[in-house]
């Protein structure tokens, strides 16, 4: 079930960068395994899957020490996507190869802190809140194209990020609201790549080239507008318990 929903996600992947003139290589699969057991993660890269997303980044650490374990020499990419609190920065720094949601000095400086000890250098994006969503974290950025305040105080902090000695900054992330047709959240993916345009104008000594954007539900879209990265949970593994 894996293999065949992996092949139908990179061929869906693949169509969409097509039809928007990209190349399907520029896209990459970062298949969302949380709730998922090691033995889920460990099919998908028999498969040949390497990229592997949690969003809880304490709960899935008995799961990475697993798979790194069984697969020994060589072990995935992993991915904190989720909400960071404090206290878990040194957890993430130690556990994970690139963290999407970076949304505040605090977890900025502590991550930077922790890989600087490690002697590492941690890829980051920006989660940026483009929707207004409430429920949603990030950077509250919905009203950037018409507010200069809200554009030169998002330029303040990527400023003081941009500052920190561990931290590699490769680009930026959002969620969309949950909506049942994608095409109603075409906008939210516009206005990120909108945004990267500003930053890399603002910033261009950064590439900015990451755009960490589409879920099951919406991928081809946010393909279509430029993600560079999708995250993609239940059309590779299937459907998660109630409470999720
Ligand atoms: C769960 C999750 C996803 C994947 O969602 P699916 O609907 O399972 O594809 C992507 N991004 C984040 C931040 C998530 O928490």
């Amino acid at each position: 079930m894996i293999r065949q929903n992996l092949e139908r996600v990179h061929e869906r992947m693949a169509e969409s960068a097509l039809r928007a003139g990209r190349q399907p290589a520029a896209v990459r699969l970062v298949a969302v395994s949380k709730t998922f057991p090691a033995e889920d993660v460990l099919a998908a890269w028999e498969c040949g899957q390497r990229d592997f997303g949690e969003n809880r980044p304490q709960q899935a650490l008995d799961k990475i020490a697993r798979v790194n374990e069984a697969l020994g020499e060589q072990h995935p990419i992993w991915h904190m996507i989720g909400h960071i609190q404090s206290r878990q920065a040194k957890w993430v720094a130690a556990h994970y190869d690139w963290v999407h949601s970076v949304n505040r000095q605090k977890i900025a400086q502590r991550l930077s802190r922790k890989a600087a000890a490690a002697g590492q250098e941690l890829p980051v994006l920006l989660e940026c809140n483009v929707s207004g969503e409430e429920s949603k974290y990030g950077y509250q950025l919905s009203n950037w194209e018409r507010s200069e305040v809200v554009r030169e105080q998002f330029f303040q902090e990527v400023a003081q990020i941009l500052a920190l000695p561990a931290l590699r900054v490769a680009g930026l992330m959002t969620m969309a609201p949950w909506v049942t047709d994608p095409e109603t959240v075409r906008p939210v993916f516009v206005s990120l790549r909108g945004l990267r345009e500003l930053l890399r104008e603002r910033f261009p000594a950064v590439a900015w080239a990451e755009l960490s954007m589409g879920m099951t539900d919406d991928f081809e879209v946010a393909v279509e507008e430029g993600a560079t990265l999708v995250r993609v949970g239940r059309a590779i593994f299937g459907e998660r318990g109630k409470d999720w």
